[in-house]
């Protein structure tokens, strides 16, 4: 059903960025046909599902620049499993009311507790709802922080890191870093200081941060500031991994 009047709407739909009327037009008018929808209903579906599409399109966008390396939800997260995790701690955290105090969080446990699950989970979530995230592992932290002057694409992803609202950080403590290292991370750190949440997930104990860091003055300054505003969850129990793997032998 091609006309000229048609063509122009095309026209106007491309100088608008109205995808969803652009590729749906002939649907659109072939149902106003079939249904007879009145005017303000009519005009009210096409903008409805053209909003849905920008805010699906912006939440897809803020998801993939967080920089997570796979998808993990919180709805999945299996309480029954973890009994060191309750209710009302996963409800706090997954209301993400901590985001608008700019309240810390750290998740500490052994490994396959769940702690990467949860703060995906929980970035995932933040993002949908409008937050600027980005997820880094300490590894590749450092690794941003070193290179931070003669790489551009570093420069870039770093001043993201900046501008977030909710910064994850994974496996602190896992690598041991040198005390230039140690210096960059809490230089950022206090860059982002009651600006940005962060989110931490370590398998150390805070007891074990000096040695891990190098300097106990530097650690203790910068653990003074993460901990003024934060809650600190501790995760034990069987490793998820261990208790549901699948074994190419049986
Ligand atoms: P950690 O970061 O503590 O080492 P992960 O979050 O990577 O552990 O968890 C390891 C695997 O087990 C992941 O695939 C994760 O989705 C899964 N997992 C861990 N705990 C749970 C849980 N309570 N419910 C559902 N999946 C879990
Ligand atoms: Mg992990």
């Amino acid at each position: 059903m091609i006309n000229k009047k048609n063509e122009e709407i095309i026209e106007f739909t491309r100088k608008l960025h109205l995808v969803k009327l652009r590729s749906k037009l002939d649907d659109y008018l072939e149902k106003a046909q079939r249904e007879n929808p009145s005017h303000a209903d009519f005009l009210h579906m096409i903008l409805r599902e053209e909003v849905e599409r920008k805010e699906s399109a912006a939440i897809e966008r803020r998801i993939r620049e967080a920089y997570f390396p796979y998808r993990k939800y919180l709805e999945d997260f299996d309480l029954s499993f973890n009994d060191t995790l309750e209710q009302h701690q996963l409800d706090r955290i997954s209301s993400l009311d901590w985001l608008d105090k700019v309240f810390n969080l750290i998740l500490l446990g052994p490994p396959g507790v769940g702690k990467t699950h949860l703060s995906i989970g929980i970035g995932i979530k933040a993002a949908t709802k409008g937050y600027t995230v980005s997820y880094v592992s300490m590894k590749e932290l450092v690794q941003l922080l070193k290179t931070e002057e003669i790489n551009i694409k570093n420069r870039n992803r770093l001043n993201r890191i900046r501008k977030s609202q909710l910064l994850l950080i994974d496996e602190v403590g896992y690598l041991p870093i040198s005390p230039v290292e140690a210096g960059l991370f809490f230089h950022l750190l206090s860059e982002l200081h009651e600006k940005t949440s962060i989110l931490i997930t370590s398998n150390k104990g805070f007891d074990q941060w000096p040695e891990f860091f190098g300097d106990p003055d530097v650690v203790l300054a910068a653990l003074d500031r993460i901990l003024y505003h934060c809650d600190i969850i501790q995760l034990d129990g069987k490793s998820y991994r261990l208790e549901h793997r699948e074994s190419l032998l049986n």
